[in-house]
């Protein structure tokens, strides 16, 4: 063997997280979460939602939703009707880099304001119109859009369309945002605009897909728990509304008790952020150091999209210094890589999409590899042994990902019991990782398997299911349940 394959297969081996270190991860994730249920201000956020009760796919009428994601901003409406069947229309928008993290909360805003604009001038003209000319006229009599508002980070609500930003994750970082009611400063936005919209609700991605899976494969139950694996990672669930103990010392929060009942948005990707029982390279270390939120969503750094390039890329990087390995140096076929002419330099540079094209591969020629190599890292005509090399890392951080996943969501089954009150128990997921990359659903089922308190049987009765672009579908359900709502208050 070469000295390149040693040195990856040696590397891939820290990545290795076997049956024992998942157990671990379980038992300390019991704990972070009861933490969660009883206090605020926790590691691992635990957040009511203020979301009572799931649809069983009866539910009727067109609502607005837009989505600020950790990639796009998606602006859909959604007609519901009441069979588990909808009609979405929607458009979608790449947020510029600048908007993300230099400019301002008010920048940030009115751009997406702009947007449902567009959107509303595009589809719903008639209506826009309308509104605009009562405007003129005088008229107060309003007849205005009923908007969910998909949030894919960390809020602490209060209300069902009442929540401030507790921290920016992912690619975002605008610090005057924080601390701020983020549906206020959509609302006001939207109202700069004179657009016909109220938003109604404020949403998780994960209780948006929560919420469409229910609504679209409506079980006896319906869905117990709704995750994403995408750019980011986290969860949310079904909980019993008398373990959310922290609900009682919250003096400001309302909302109805009558199902017992309330989703939680776990937060996960913040899960053990000081590290007591997550597996650490040298490269998860660097990775965090350099981040611009260091010491926090240490989880979601070792298992979302946004991350697994970079640890990646930090792994190639390594080996690429290393003068005895050669890896993407001067040979007689591969190209000299250097700063100026590759991102395997730059931070960030590797996108997940990487990792999903070379783990797809299964040509003898590794034909797909060197695709990849080529249209990520600009790298011509590598050797046999440097596609080799990148195959196995890639593998390594991908599985690790993927059973890391599993520790969540054996924890949530386990601490609620879920699975010896039902014979079913469904989940939604969605995200590029569970769509794009191969096998990583069976890796992370294989993986909830082998905690003893799961089982083979327990596994057996999680049925995980892809709710796609169910955020925009499942934030139409909660601004349905919302606009019903006597006690909402205009944000
Ligand atoms: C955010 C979560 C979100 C997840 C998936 C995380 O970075 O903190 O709120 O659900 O990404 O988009
Ligand atoms: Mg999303």
């Amino acid at each position: 063997m070469s000295a390149l394959i040693d040195e990856a297969t040696r590397i891939a081996r820290e990545f290795d997280y076997p049956a024992d270190q998942v157990q671990r991860g379980v038992a300390e994730y019991i704990k972070q979460s009861n933490d969660g249920l009883a206090q605020e201000g926790t590691t691992l956020s635990q957040i009511p939602t203020f979301v009572t009760a799931v649809p069983n796919g009866s539910e009727k009428g067109l609502y607005l939703a837009v989505d600020l994601g950790g990639t796009n901003f998606r602006v859909c409406s959604v007609q519901l009707h009441g069979d588990t069947t909808f009609s979405l229309t929607q458009s979608k928008i790449m947020i510029p880099r600048e908007l993300m993290a230099s400019g301002t909360s008010k920048d940030l805003f009115l751009f997406l304001a702009r947007q449902i604009e567009a959107f509303l001038r595009i589809h719903h003209n008639e209506h826009f119109e309308a509104h605009q000319r009562r405007r003129r006229d005088g008229n107060n009599e309003e007849d205005l859009f009923d908007l969910g508002f998909t949030f894919s980070f960390p809020v602490r609500q209060c209300g069902i369309n009442r929540g401030t930003l507790i921290r920016w994750t992912k690619g975002f970082n605008i610090p005057d945002a924080v601390g701020h009611d983020v549906c206020a400063l959509l609302q006001s936005a939207i109202n700069e605009l004179h657009l016909p919209v109220r938003v109604a609700a404020l949403v998780n991605d994960t209780v948006g897909t929560l919420m469409a899976r229910s609504y679209t494969s409506p079980g006896e139950t319906g869905t117990f728990l709704g995750a994403i694996f995408g750019t980011g990672t986290n969860g949310a669930y079904v909980e019993k509304i008398d373990r959310i103990t922290k609900l009682q010392k919250m003096e400001d929060a309302h909302y109805d008790t009558s199902t017992g009942e309330m989703i939680i948005n776990a937060e996960w990707g913040s899960f053990d952020n000081h590290l007591s029982v997550l597996p650490s390279t040298v490269y998860d270390h660097d990775l965090d150091a350099d981040s611009n939120n260091p010491g926090v969503q240490m989880f979601e750094k070792r298992v979302s999209g946004m991350f697994l390039g970079e640890i990646l890329r930090l792994a190639l990087l390594a080996m690429h210094n290393n003068p005895d390995l050669g890896l993407f140096k001067p040979s007689k076929t591969s190209k000299v890589v250097t700063p100026e002419n590759s991102t395997l330099y730059r931070q960030w540079g590797l996108d997940t999409s990487l990792l999903s094209q070379v783990e797809a591969d299964n040509t003898a020629e590794m034909e797909d590899v060197k695709a990849a190599l080529k249209d990520h890292l600009k790298i011509e005509n590598p050797s046999n042994d440097e596609c080799q090399a990148v195959k196995i890392l890639v593998h390594a951080i991908g599985k690790r990902a993927a059973r890391l996943s599993a520790v969540p969501l054996a924890a949530i089954l386990i601490h609620t019991r879920k699975l010896e009150t039902d014979d079913i128990v469904d989940v939604g997921v969605d995200g590029s990782l569970v769509e794009f990359y191969p096998n990583f659903e069976g890796y992370m089922l294989e993986a909830l398997h082998e905690v003893p308190q799961v089982g083979a049987a327990g596994a057996k009765k999680v049925r995980v299911g892809i709710s796609k672009d169910g955020s925009g579908v499942g934030a139409a359900l909660i601004a349905l349940v919302a606009s019903k709502d006597e006690t909402l208050q205009n944000p």
